[in-house]
């Protein structure tokens, strides 16, 4: 059953981040920012409560947010959504996913992820009695030695089929911080139109890009109205804790999920709603600011890691770093994430978290493990001089 199935263990990611907690390890292990919010959006959350924004909100969300999320879709990639109708405020992108995946998916029902995948995709798709499907995301060192990522379109279009009902896009993409290439965009969309599969697409990462700026997959041709776009303030605003996340969709998608979300949490943080709202409308600068800083972090991180003598792939995007253990003679990833925290005093994830237990995809990934540069310089500075230590 589900319990069997590991759903009731604590995510690798709180297992890790306690074991940082009790060896005093440099956490580069957890995805979360140890650094201050934008002030003004800090500011308006303290202003929400004084202004007596404590009670339940609308279970849709409060307006004023309804309507920032419209027009940040709106002004950001030209996507129109009704605030009345299309969009749902959720507790985060996590609430986001398990409202779209309970909403409509049946017993039976198959949905295709990429693998790697942020593991909660898996444990949606057996809470709802899916069957997963996934597509390798093949993590291998490209020409300049660095790691890349590819997908087949052939392995992709293959993973489609007539039972397929959804299939959960993920760019910029948790583990390796790869953009998905507009090619890859387009196969999905039209193997979800010959299906008539849902795209449900976690953009979590929309404003943390350190390239070409974020595509919406619901802004390609024929996407629009089989598309479930989840995105949440946690990483555009540095500010996880609050859980804030939204939906837009077209109507009949959004009030499904409307009507799972009342039976989960019925309504989301009535003064980060607020505070949220007047983070969407900061100027695009301010927004982009908070991906420069990070720009700096991943290139120190990477940089470091190099020195150390991993193999190192650079992101795209995100807040991770996808290294290989294999030159420092510790093939395996697994163990190595176990001793480094006592060892080196450094928490990392290896990459297997994000694979179905036991598949080959996982093997090939043995010596792969994830490392977070969303943490401030000193923590930074500080793992990458005990990894020299100890390498
Ligand atoms: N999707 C992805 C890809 C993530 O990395 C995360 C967590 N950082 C989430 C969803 C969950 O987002 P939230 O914290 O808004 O619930
Ligand atoms: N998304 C964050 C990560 O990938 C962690 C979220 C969580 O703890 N579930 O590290």
């Amino acid at each position: 059953g589900l319990l069997t199935d590991g759903i009731a263990r604590p995510t690798v990611f709180a297992r890790i981040s306690a074991r940082a907690a009790q060896t005093g390890a440099a956490n580069l292990g957890q995805g979360f920012p140890d650094t201050d919010p934008p002030h003004k959006a800090a500011a308006a959350a303290i202003a929400a409560i004084r202004a007596g924004h404590n009670q339940y909100p609308p279970g849709a969300g409060e307006p004023v947010l309804r309507e920032a999320i419209a027009l940040h879709q709106q002004r950001r990639y030209g996507l129109d959504w009704d605030p009345a109708g299309e969009v749902l405020v959720t507790t985060g992108a996590t609430e986001a996913l398990a409202a779209t995946v309970l909403a409509l998916v049946e017993p039976g029902d198959e949905v295709v992820t990429l693998e790697p995948f942020y593991d909660q995709y898996a444990a949606l798709i057996a809470l709802a009695g899916g069957v997963h499907r996934t597509v390798p995301l093949r993590i291998a060192p490209g020409a300049d030695g660095d790691l890349a990522t590819t997908v087949d379109a052939a392995e992709l279009r293959s993973a489609f089929g007539p039972r397929t009902r959804m299939v959960i896009v993920n760019s910029p993409h948790n583990p390796t911080g790869a953009v998905l290439d507009r090619e890859v965009l387009v196969a999905i969309v039209e193997e979800a139109v010959r299906h008539d599969a849902l795209i449900v697409t976690d953009e979590v990462y929309e404003h943390l890009t350190y390239g070409p700026a974020h595509v919406p997959i619901a802004t390609l041709p024929g996407a629009r109205e089989r598309t479930v776009s989840i995105s949440s303030a946690g990483k555009t605003f540095s500010v996880t804790g609050w859980k804030i996340g939204w939906v837009t969709a077209p109507s009949p998608l959004v009030t499904a999920i409307t009507g799972t979300k009342q039976w989960l949490t019925y309504t989301s943080g009535a003064p980060f709603q607020h505070a949220v709202a007047v983070g969407l409308r900061m100027p695009d600068e301010a927004i982009a600011g908070i991906a420069d800083d990070l720009r700096e972090r991943r290139d120190l991180l990477v940089a470091g890691l190099r020195s150390v003598g991993f193999t190192v792939g650079v992101p795209e995007a995100g807040y991770f770093v996808v290294a290989d253990t294999a030159g420092l003679g510790e093939p395996d990833a697994e163990a190595l994430c176990e001793r480094l925290p006592t060892e080196a005093g450094v928490a990392a994830i290896p990459l297997t978290a994000f694979y179905r237990p036991g598949s080959a995809e996982s093997a090939a990934a043995g010596s792969l493990l994830r490392l977070a540069f969303c943490k401030d310089r000193p923590t930074i500075e500080l793992a990458l001089e005990r990894l020299a230590g100890w390498s």
